[in-house]
């Protein structure tokens, strides 16, 4: 059957990006989208912290980055600092740009993990250019350097509001063609015949039939779920946290906006800072075994920079994924789709993802089983690549002050993660697989930052004398500090470049 109608349930986060990608890829076929979305019902809206393909997704988009920072207040972001995580009082930042740069052939940690052996104290972290800009709250786009070869780009992504965004986002879809329909969808028709979805109907009785159907419904996952009965595979035990509760306030201090989003760990879960523009977004992600909502509550409004600017919104959620992504004529996107908590920044991400495969696989002659297959295939194994580095956080830990880190650092973990970790051990060696996510800095970082120590490194790193080595990375250190000593504060070049609308 031709796909003519594509219906996207859902106007949140998910639902504005797939309806804005899927517009471009309509242009020029004979295709309607209809969007549909309740008012009432609302959108999750705690969505802030992205990580840099998210960049490059609204220039794919051709959106002016300038006036999507504007409209959505946001802010850039070089990285994610983690304290408390593998034992009260560390801190280490995870930033989105690699440590140094390859050298030998090997990963720059080995080559460095070499010389450290021979003697120099030079922590990892002065290699990396977002590290050290976050660490100074710099920031400059790598446009904006002086022309110079020698300087690294600078790696960022964005803190956004997200309900702004999603409005952004409709502005350009609506001015594409796509067609949004306010309201509740109460029923879906399944066709007898091929199982697939036929029409939904809406509260005022209004059918509104479709040949593909996007799930952008939030945890609900209204069609994927409710109406497919797809089924969920639940991974609290090994991400055991729950509940969330977001709260914004504004930053106290009057100071600018730190250049990365903070993750604090706490007793029973952690706490999260986003800076944006105007105020922070914060949020405790809790489990509830071994926390009460007050006293989620209580934590969070004690370690804010601020007096709360709005009632605090309680969330619960089911860490894990739906057994298929792709189900007859319905795809899920969002957390309609699934959800692991935002440690990482990884959900906006996976909806990005999720329409690069859709649109990478979808034809209009129709659908295939093939195509099916293929999307739940790779995304699967997205999700538990991600699953497993967020475990790594929780798993990788000293801390013995709670019955919820004496669970999660003695709960049995993946293999797929025992296995990283004792290579990493061995001799720092990590195997990013085909398109993985998270980088060997990515990996190295929140090892090295939890207390996983290398014993060794790779031998190629022997075959460099210290001397050799020295040279490149007395260079290395000294381009990036003159970098971020010559880069603006990060609140006075948001200032001039995209103030708030
Ligand atoms: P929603 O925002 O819930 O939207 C669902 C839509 O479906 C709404 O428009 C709603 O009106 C509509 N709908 C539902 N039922 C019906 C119905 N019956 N009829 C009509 N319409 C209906 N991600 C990140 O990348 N970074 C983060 O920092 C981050 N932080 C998070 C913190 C928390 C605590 C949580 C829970 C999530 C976080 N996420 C984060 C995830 C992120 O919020 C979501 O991935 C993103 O907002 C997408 O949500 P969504 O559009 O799938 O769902």
């Amino acid at each position: 059957m031709a796909i003519e109608r594509i219906v996207i349930v859902g106007g949140g986060t998910a639902g504005w990006m797939t309806a804005a990608a899927l517009s471009r890829v309509a242009q020029g076929n004979d295709v309607t989208i209809t969007l549909i979305e309740s008012e009432m019902i609302g959108t999750v809206g705690v969505g802030e912290a992205t990580i840099p393909p998210f960049v490059e997704f609204n220039q794919l988009l051709g959106i002016d980055e300038r006036e999507l920072m504007a409209e959505a207040q946001a802010s850039f972001k070089l990285g994610i600092q983690f304290v408390n995580w593998g034992k009260i009082g560390d801190s280490y930042i995870h930033p989105f740009g690699a440590y140094g740069y390859q050298m030998g052939g090997i990963a720059f940690h080995q080559v460095w993990h070499r010389f450290r052996q021979a003697g120099d104290k030079r922590p990892i972290q002065v290699y990396n250019l977002e590290t050290m800009a976050a660490y100074f709250g710099k920031f400059l786009r790598t446009e904006d350097y002086n022309k110079r070869d020698d300087l690294p780009p600078i790696n960022y992504a964005y803190h956004i509001d997200a309900t702004r965004y999603a409005k952004f986002l409709r502005g350009y879809a609506e001015k594409r063609g796509v067609i949004r329909r306010e309201g509740r969808v109460t029923d879906a028709t399944i066709d007898g015949e091929s199982g697939f979805v036929a029409s939904v109907t809406m509260e005022d009785g209004e059918v509104i039939p479709g040949d593909l159907f996007v799930d952008c419904s939030g945890f609900r996952g209204l069609l994927i779920e409710q109406a497919l009965h797809t089924g969920y595979e639940d991974w609290r035990h090994l991400l055991p946290c729950d509940r969330a509760v977001a709260l914004p306030c504004e930053r106290e201090d009057g100071s600018g906006p730190p250049p990365y989003t903070r993750a604090t760990a706490h007793r029973a879960g952690w706490q999260w800072q986003v800076p944006l523009q105007t105020r922070n977004g914060n949020g405790h992600v809790y489990c509830s075994e071994h926390m009460s909502d007050d006293e989620a509550l209580d934590i969070l409004v004690k370690n804010m920079a601020g007096k709360p600017a709005a009632e605090p919104n309680f969330l619960r959620f089911v860490t894990g994924r739906r057994k298929k992504f792709w189900n007859k004529n319905v795809v899920a996107i969002g957390l309609a789709a699934g959800f692991m908590e935002p440690l990482e920044s990884t959900s906006i991400h996976l909806i990005h993802t999720g329409i690069n495969k859709l649109i990478a696989v979808l034809s209009l002659d129709g659908i295939t089983q093939t195509q099916e297959d293929s999307f739940n295939r790779l995304t699967a194994k997205e999700y538990n690549r991600i699953r497993d580095f967020l475990i790594l956080h929780y798993n990788a830990t000293a801390r013995d002050d709670s019955e919820f880190w004496n669970y999660v650092r003695t709960m049995p973990v993946p293999e797929t993660l025992t296995e990283k970790i004792e290579l990493f051990r061995a001799n720092g060696q990590i195997f990013r697989e085909e398109d993985e996510l998270f980088t060997e800095t990515s990996w190295a970082a929140v090892m090295m930052g939890q207390g996983i120590q290398m014993a060794g490194h790779n031998p190629v790193a022997d075959s460099m004398t210290p001397a050799t080595i020295k040279g490149e990375l007395d260079e290395m250190e000294k381009s990036i500090r003159f970098l971020v000593e010559n880069m603006p504060l990060h609140g006075e070049y948001l200032a001039k470049y995209c103030p708030t609308r």
